[in-house]
């Protein structure tokens, strides 16, 4: 069989190398820490930083195709990859999905609605902004936020003096709170040969700024989920999109939808499919890097996703016995606080909505 090279060895990639040695693919993992969640799965790790050049030119010359489990990947030592082995999802998805100023003008450049947001450089332009977006806001840095690190509030005529600097002083975006009545996300997926499968929409609530828990079905009326199938949709095909994708949305009480970010890789709200469909995200990763044809995304029972964050995974003894119920641990060593360790999906048969 061939060699998918993966770089990043968190749980994502780990739970990618389980479904790529399924299908008899051998994987291939760069991660710059020997324990990493991914190195007891993987076939083999290649220790380095995700830009060190060396390590990166090693992944492609022992990989056959070459893909990533974060967006955080830094995009100028991939380009340098480029024409030795081909890399899935496309370095523009990546490039888009990096920087959140990037990201909703391309959104809002091919027709999709995100929330009003501006381009904040320093204190002034934030008071601008301000006074141009009125109500409250959520001041983020551009790049490298992640479960809701890098963000903070600024209540409608609050106090903001030092809000920029709190975050760093880098680059910024401020957004207008979207008063939503659910969030939902689409996880997609696109084959080289330009088709596509999409789960259904999972609602999504998250607790201090991390995904808590994903439900399916979303309870949103037909119409939206297929709008945010059809915007996943839109998205990957303007990227050229080889992979699965993962979308979040806003649904507001009038029925409006916005995109609130888009993650070019498997996502932490399609877990479930590892459990309630018969091929999971992970497979159609890595059936679309490979070059295979894509799985019907169709669900076999209604479920709710629990992430055990930090010491939920004391938990997970006893959601061992639980019937119906699938957990997956992470093999990390040390459950911090904000850590996600593992996670548990409760199966419910299918009910008509
Ligand atoms: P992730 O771990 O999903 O990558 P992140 O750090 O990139 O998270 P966001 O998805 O931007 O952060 O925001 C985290 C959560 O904060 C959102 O899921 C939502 O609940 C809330 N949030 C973010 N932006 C807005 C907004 N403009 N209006 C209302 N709520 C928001
Ligand atoms: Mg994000
Ligand atoms: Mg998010």
């Amino acid at each position: 069989g061939s060699t998918i090279g993966i770089i990043g060895g968190g749980q994502l990639g780990r739970m990618l190398a389980s479904s790529a040695a399924r299908l008899g693919f051998r994987t291939l993992v760069l991660d710059p820490d020997a324990d990493c969640p991914a190195a007891q799965v993987a076939n083999e790790l290649i220790r380095g930083a995700y830009d060190d050049a060396a390590a990166l030119r090693q992944l492609a010359d022992r990989s056959d195709v070459v893909t990533y489990e974060f967006e955080n990947v830094p995009v100028g030592p991939l380009r340098a990859l480029q024409a030795a082995k081909p890399i899935h999802p496309p370095i523009e998805a990546l490039e888009v999905a990096q920087d959140r100023v990037v990201e909703k003008a391309f959104l809002n450049g091919i027709g999709i609605a995100t929330a009003p947001w501006r381009a904040v450089d320093d204190p002034q332009e934030l008071d601008h902004a301000l006074l141009d977006l009125r109500g409250d806001c959520i001041l983020k840095t551009r790049r490298l936020g992640y479960d809701g690190k890098g963000q903070a509030t600024i209540a409608d005529g609050g106090p903001h003096d030092d809000v920029f600097e709190s975050l760093g002083s880098v680059p910024a975006i401020l957004e207008k709170k979207v008063p939503f009545e659910r969030e939902i996300s689409v996880i997609s997926a696109r084959g080289q040969d330009g088709s596509f499968v999409a789960f259904d929409p999972a609602e999504n609530v998250h607790r201090m700024g991390i995904l808590s828990r994903s439900t399916v079905p979303a309870k949103v009326p037909q119409e939206i989920a297929e709008r945010a199938v059809e915007t996943a949709r839109a998205i990957m095909d303007r990227l050229g999109y080889v992979g699965v994708i993962g979308v979040e949305f806003f649904v507001g009480t009038d029925g409006t939808l916005l995109v609130n970010e888009i993650a070019p890789r498997v996502h932490n709200s399609g877990h479930w499919t590892e459990a309630a469909c018969t091929i999971s995200q992970f497979e159609q990763h890595i059936r679309a890097v490979a070059g295979h044809t894509l799985g019907p995304a169709n669900r076999h029972s209604d479920c709710v996703m629990e992430n055990l964050i930090g010491h939920d995974v004391e938990r997970a003894e006893a959601l061992l016995t639980e019937p119906d119920t699938l957990v997956t641990l992470y093999g990390k060593r040390e459950a911090r606080p904000g850590r996600k360790m593992g996670h548990v999906t409760r199966l419910s048969p299918r009910k008509a909505i």
